[in-house]
């Protein structure tokens, strides 16, 4: 059969990086999820968490689909119903940048806004009854979930892992990866962990994200970081946590477009600012694997963005080095060599 425009999700490219790291002869693979269709790595269980319910009967040619997300995975959802023919609410809140409504709409998906704060003083949560309300609204309506469905780690634990695991030529003794969801890093750990016992799992999160029991504060960046502990987190699959500001991942973005001619998006800069922190403690011989999960073009506006740099107000100055080791029993990321 003829392939379309979703068989080509998946089997991103993993290049080698020469960025020279501080006091570091590190080698760094990175795997490009910029090359997925809609642009970004969350294709990948958009396409699976949809296959998967079509396959058990929970969607339908006449399902609508409801997701809460004002990123990536509503542009991924929007692109696979588009072609399936599927009705799509993406439910989306007033942070939502320019270009990411844009191109949810520009696939042809329905939106609603929630402009009403919730009880902590943002808008999750509002997004979450609002998605419930549509679910008891629409006859059809079907809820992915993103945060609790095991389909999402499973579509990384078949994907990015096993490619991972399929095209590096040696083995990798650290693997560096963003959270929000927590989808990839449980799926991916997992993986690594079975073809590589000894790999020390490190995740990049963003100052102001609560995931791993830090306090909550404002974050810039879409994509990376989250103000609820996601459900499907297990945190001993984690060896590590490194934090880095919103400022230092912008830094991150345009020394990886200077050096190595690729535009990404921010939580990409935000691995380049973490394994930057952490090069001087790792192994000589370290060699690190990690995901670069969405291309430059959607941060244009802001990332990239003279004048959104310069607004001292929208992106923070610079914090302390600041990481938390996480399993009692490997004390520093040397021991991994
Ligand atoms: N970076 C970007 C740009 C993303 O869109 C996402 C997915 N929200 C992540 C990192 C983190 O992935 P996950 O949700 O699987 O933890």
């Amino acid at each position: 059969m003829t392939p379309r425009i979703t068989s080509f999700i998946g089997n991103t490219p993993l290049v080698e990086f020469e960025l020279p790291f501080q006091a570091s002869s590190m080698r760094l693979f990175a795997k490009l999820e910029m090359f997925n269709p809609g642009g970004s790595i969350k294709d990948r269980p958009a396409m699976y968490m949809i296959q998967r319910a079509v396959a058990d009967g929970r969607i339908t040619r006449d399902s609508h689909l409801v997701e809460s997300s004002s990123g990536n995975l509503a542009i991924a959802i929007a692109m696979i119903a588009r072609q399936m023919k599927l009705r799509f609410t993406a439910v989306i809140d007033p942070n939502i940048t320019k270009t990411n409504r844009a191109l949810i709409e520009a696939y042809g998906a329905e939106l609603e806004l929630v402009d009403q704060k919730d009880e902590e003083g943002g808008y999750l949560h509002s997004r979450i009854r609002r998605v419930r309300q549509l679910l008891a609204e629409l006859p059809r309506a079907v809820w992915l979930n993103q945060y609790a469905n095991p389909d999402n780690r499973r579509s990384h634990y078949e994907g990015i892992g096993a490619e991972i695991v399929r095209d590096m030529p040696i083995e990798p003794s650290h693997a560096f990866i963003g959270v929000s969801t927590c989808g990839t890093i449980m799926g991916v750990a997992r993986r690594l962990r079975e073809a590589w016992p000894n790999i020390r799992i490190i995740a990049v999160d963003v100052v102001g994200s609560v995931i791993f029991g830090s306090p909550g504060a404002k974050r810039r960046l879409p994509g990376i970081g989250a103000s609820r502990v996601p459900e499907q987190l297990d945190a001993h699959e984690v060896d590590e946590v490194v934090y880095v500001t919103d400022w230092e991942s912008v830094q991150g973005c345009h020394r990886l477009v200077r050096e190595e001619g690729v535009l990404a998006g921010g939580s990409s800069g935000s691995i380049i600012a973490a394994l930057e922190k952490i090069a001087p403690r790792l192994p000589p011989a370290a060699v690190v694997v990690t995901v670069l999960p969405d291309r430059g073009d959607r941060y244009l506006d802001s990332v990239y963005h003279r004048d959104w740099l310069a607004q001292g107000d929208r992106v923070q100055q610079p914090l302390h080095t600041s990481h938390r080791i996480l399993a009692g029993e490997a004390p520093d990321l040397r021991d991994a060599s």
